[in-house]
C-alpha cells in the first residue's frame, strides 16, 4: 500500500518513575505532531498495573486529542475484573482494545494464562459477547511464531482462532526480516483471513535491549545487522544512524509489499521513531 494511505499508531508504555510519568504528555504531544490514527499503552510489561494502563490512556488523550488504545490482558485476571475495567475504559471514550494473552514467567512456557481466560482468542470473545462492536479489538500476530508455540502451524490456528472470535486488525511482533511479514500475509491470504494485519517495527536504539527483547520474543536478528550492532555498541551515533538505515529500508519494504499499516514500538522515546518517520517521507503538518 502507498505510505500516504496506510495507517501509523505509536506504542507507549505506563511510566514507571514519577521522572517517567512528568515526561510523558511531553512524549506524547510531539509524537502527536504528525498525526498518528491512535496511540496504544502497554499493560504488564516490565509490572506496570492496570491502573497505569488506565491513567496514561486518559492522559495521552487528554495531551493530544489523540485516540489511545489500552491493551488488556489476561494473565492473572478474572472475567468480574476484566467486565468491570471494560466498563471503566468505555465510560472513558476508549473505542478500541489490543487483546492479549500477557508474558507469561519463563516457568510457565508453553501453557495458557493462570486466570479464567487462558488465550487471548478467549478474551476477544468475551469482549465481543459483552460489548459487540464497541471495541475494535486489535489482536497479536507473530510473523516468526510466537516463541512458546509448538509449531508456525499450531501457531497459526491460534491466530485464527482470535480471527474467528472477532478481532478486526493484528498488530505484529516486531521483526527485522520482511519475508517474514510477507510469508504471514500469504497465509493469512490462502486461509481466506482478510482482516488487516499492521507491522510491528522497533526502532534500533540499542545493542544490549535489542539482543535481549529479541531473544525473548523470537525476532531474528540478520547476522549482518547483529555484527554491525556489536562492533557499534560504544559509538551510539554511529548505531544510530545504522539502525535507522536498517529499519527505514524495513519500513520501505513493507509498505511497498502492501502493508496497511505500521504500529511503531516507541518505548517512550520520540526521537528514533520520528527520524524515522521523516526518513520515509511521512507528513508532517506544521
Ligand atoms: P495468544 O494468541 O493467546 O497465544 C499465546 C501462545 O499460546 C502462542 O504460543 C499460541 O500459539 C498458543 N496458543 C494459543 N491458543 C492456544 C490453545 N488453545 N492451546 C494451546 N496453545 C495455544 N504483553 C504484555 O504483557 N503486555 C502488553 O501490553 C503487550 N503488548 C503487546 C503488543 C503487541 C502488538 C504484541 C505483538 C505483543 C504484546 N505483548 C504484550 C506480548 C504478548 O502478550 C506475548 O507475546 C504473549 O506471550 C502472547 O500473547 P498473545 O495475545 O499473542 O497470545
Amino acid at each position: 500500500m502507498a505510505a500516504e494511505l496506510a495507517q501509523f499508531s505509536f506504542e507507549l508504555f505506563p511510566p514507571r518513575t514519577p521522572e517517567g510519568v512528568g515526561k510523558l504528555p511531553n512524549i506524547a504531544a510531539a509524537l502527536a505532531a504528525v498525526q498518528p490514527k491512535y496511540f496504544s499503552v502497554t499493560y504488564g510489561a516490565g509490572g506496570s498495573d492496570q491502573d497505569g494502563t488506565y491513567d496514561t490512556v486518559v492522559k495521552v488523550v487528554e495531551r493530544t486529542g489523540i485516540e489511545a488504545a489500552p491493551h488488556l490482558t489476561c494473565v492473572g485476571s478474572s472475567r468480574d475484573k476484566i467486565a468491570t475495567l471494560l466498563d471503566r475504559y468505555k465510560a472513558a471514550g476508549v473505542k478500541r482494545i489490543v487483546a492479549l494473552r500477557g508474558d507469561l514467567p519463563a516457568t510457565a512456557m508453553g501453557t495458557g494464562a493462570p486466570g479464567d481466560f487462558h488465550y487471548a482468542n478467549e478474551l476477544v470473545s468475551f469482549i465481543r459477547e459483552r460489548h459487540g462492536d464497541a471495541f475494535q479489538l486489535e489482536v497479536a500476530a507473530y510473523p516468526e511464531m510466537h516463541p512458546q508455540a509448538r509449531n508456525p502451524e499450531t501457531d497459526f490456528d491460534a491466530f485464527r482462532r482470535k480471527v474467528d472470535a472477532g478481532a478486526h486488525a493484528a498488530i505484529t511482533q516486531y521483526f527485522f526480516v520482511a519475508d517474514a511479514y510477507f510469508d504471514f500475509i500469504e497465509r493469512c491470504a490462502k486461509a481466506n483471513i482478510s482482516i488487516p494485519v499492521i507491522a510491528g517495527i522497533m526502532p534500533i536504539t540499542n545493542h544490549a535491549q535489542l539482543t535481549r527483547f529479541s531473544a525473548a520474543c523470537g525476532a531474528d536478528i540478520p547476522r549482518y545487522v547483529r555484527l554491525r550492532l556489536e562492533q557499534l555498541q560504544d559509538d551510539k551515533p554511529a548505531l544510530l544512524d545504522f539502525g535507522l538505515d536498517v529499519v527505514t529500508r524495513l519500513c520501505e519494504s513493507v509498505l511497498k509489499g502492501g502493508a496497511p499499516g505500521i504500529h511503531f514500538y516507541t518505548l517512550n522515546q520520540v526521537e528514533p521513531t520520528m527520524r524515522l518517520w521523516k526518513n520515509l517521507g511521512l507528513p508532517v503538518p506544521h
